[in-house]
C-alpha cells in the first residue's frame, strides 16, 4: 500500500516512514496510546473509505449497501459479544462524539451532567468549561479525594443529592485505580439520574476480564477503540435496549452525516481480536506490568497518586522530587521514553506545566515486553531523572532504550 505513496507523494510518504521508525525505536507510555495489529490497520486504509453510508444497516440513504451493511453488522454484533451489551452502535468517529451523542440521547441543553473534573483525571467531555458538553449542559465537577488520590463515593453523592444531575458520568483518562461501577449506579439510582460510563482507557481491561465490567450497571456506555482496546482510532456507544432508539438517532441524524465504514470493518476485526483468549492474556499482562512498573518506581522514591496502581496507568507526583512534569516529560521523550505531562489532584502548578507525569503499559505489552522490561523502565527513568541537565546521560540511557525496542520488534499479529 506505501509503494503508492512513495511514488505519487515522496513528501507524506517520507513522514509516514520517520514516524513508523520513531514508533519502533521508543518506549511508548503514554496510557491511551497503542499498536494495533497489520489487519487493523490494512482495514482502515481500505475501498470501504470511498463509500457512503448514512443511516444504519438496512435502512441507508444510498444504493451499494451490499457489503457496508454485513461490515458494520459484523463490528455490531461482535461488540455485543466482546462486552455483553444489548446493543452497539459503532458510528461514532471519535470517544468524543460517543459522549456528546451519549448525553444527547438522554439528555436535553441546559440539563444538568455531573462528571469527574479534568484536572482530577476526568475527560474533557465530562463537563469541563471549555468542551461544548460544559457548555450545552449545566455542568457539576465532582472531584478526588486529594488526600488519598481516591474517588469519594460518598462525596460524590452528597453532591447528586444537591444538584439532581439528569446524567452521572463515570470513568476517566488518569485514574489509577479501580472503577467502582456500581457505587455510581447506586448513587444515580439514589438521585433518578442516568448512568453514563466512559470505559475509553480501560476498554481492553474490561474485554480481557481484568477490570469490572460497567455494562450491567449504566444506561449507556462510552469508549474509545483505539486505546488499551487496540483497535482503530474511533468511538463506540453499548446501551441498554430501551436506550437503542435514542442512542442511534443521536449519533445519526443527531451529529454526524456518514458512518467511516473502514474505521466501522477495522472496528469489526478488533473485535474479532478481542475475542481471542490471547486478549485475555494481553489484559492481565498489562495490569501485571503497570504493577511493576508502579512498584519499581516507588522503590526508587518516586511519589504514585494513590500510592500505586490497579489497572493500566500510573501518575507520578513530581512534587517533593524539585522536577515539574513538562521538562521531565520532554528530557524523558529525548531519551526515547515517550509519555505525558499531566495534572494531580490538589495541583496548583497549572495545566501547561503541572507537578505529574502519565505512564501507561498498554503499548509496551503490546510488543511483547513483560515484568523485567519494566524493571529496566523504571530505572531509566530514575537516572533521566536524576539527571535532567546532563546530556550525555540522557543519551546513554536513549541508546539502552532503542537496543531494549530492537529486541521487541513492533508485531503484526496477536492472535
Ligand atoms: C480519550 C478519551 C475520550 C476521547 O476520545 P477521542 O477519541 O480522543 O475523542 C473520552 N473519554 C475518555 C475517558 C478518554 O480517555
Amino acid at each position: 500500500m506505501l509503494s503508492a505513496i512513495a511514488k505519487s507523494d515522496p513528501q507524506v510518504y517520507e513522514l509516514i516512514v520517520a514516524e513508523k521508525l520513531r514508533q519502533e525505536n521508543c518506549i511508548r507510555l503514554i496510557p491511551s496510546e497503542n499498536y494495533v495489529s497489520q489487519a487493523v490497520m490494512d482495514a482502515t486504509g481500505s475501498c470501504f473509505t470511498n463509500k457512503y453510508a448514512e443511516g444504519y444497516p438496512g435502512k441507508r440513504y444510498y444504493e451499494g449497501q451490499q457489503f457496508t451493511d454485513q461490515a458494520e453488522n459484523l463490528a455490531i454484533e461482535r461488540a455485543k459479544k466482546v462486552f455483553s451489551a444489548d446493543g452497539a452502535n459503532v458510528q461514532p468517529h471519535s470517544g468524543s462524539f460517543a459522549n456528546m451523542a451519549a448525553y444527547c440521547a438522554l439528555a436535553a441543553p441546559g440539563d444538568t451532567i455531573m462528571g469527574l473534573a479534568l484536572p482530577h483525571g476526568g475527560h474533557l467531555t465530562h463537563g469541563w468549561k471549555v468542551s461544548y458538553t460544559g457548555k450545552f449542559f449545566k455542568s457539576v465537577q465532582y472531584e478526588l479525594d486529594t488526600a488519598t488520590g481516591r474517588l469519594d463515593y460518598n462525596k460524590i453523592a452528597d453532591l447528586a443529592k444537591q444538584h439532581k444531575p439528569k446524567i452521572l458520568i463515570s470513568g476517566s483518562s488518569a485514574y489509577p485505580r479501580a472503577i467502582d461501577f456500581k457505587a455510581f449506579e447506586d448513587i444515580a439510582k439514589s438521585v433518578g439520574a442516568f448512568h453514563v460510563s466512559d470505559m475509553a482507557h480501560i476498554a481492553g481491561l474490561i474485554a480481557g476480564g481484568v477490570h469490572m465490567s460497567p455494562i450491567p450497571y449504566s444506561d449507556v456506555v462510552t469508549t474509545t477503540t483505539h486505546k488499551s482496546l487496540r483497535g482503530p482510532r474511533g468511538g463506540m456507544i453499548l446501551f441498554k435496549e430501551q436506550h437503542a432508539a435514542a442512542v442511534n438517532k443521536a449519533v445519526f441524524p443527531g451529529l454526524q452525516g456518514g458512518p467511516h465504514i473502514h474505521t466501522i470493518s477495522a472496528l469489526a476485526v478488533c473485535m474479532g481480536e478481542a475475542l481471542t483468549p490471547a486478549f485475555k492474556t494481553y489484559a492481565a499482562q498489562i495490569v501485571a506490568n503497570a504493577k511493576r512498573l508502579a512498584a519499581k518506581l516507588m522503590e526508587y522514591g518516586f511519589n504514585l497518586v494513590s500510592g500505586g496502581t490497579d489497572n493500566h496507568l500510573m501518575l507520578i507526583d513530581l512534587r517533593n522530587k524539585n522536577l515539574s512534569g513538562k521538562p521531565f516529560a520532554k528530557a524523558l521523550d529525548r531519551a526515547h521514553l515517550e509519555c505525558n505531562y499531566n495534572s494531580v489532584p490538589g495541583d496548583t502548578a497549572g495545566p501547561f506545566n503541572p507537578s505529574g507525569l502519565r505512564l501507561g503499559t498498554p503499548a509496551t505489552t503490546t510488543r511483547g515486553m513483560k515484568e523485567p522490561q519494566m524493571e529496566l523502565i523504571a530505572a531509566w527513568i530514575k537516572t533521566v531523572a536524576e539527571n535532567i541537565d546532563n546530556e550525555a546521560a540522557i543519551d546513554k540511557v536513549g541508546k539502552e532504550v532503542m537496543a531494549l525496542c530492537k529486541q521487541f520488534p513492533i508485531k503484526e499479529s496477536f492472535v
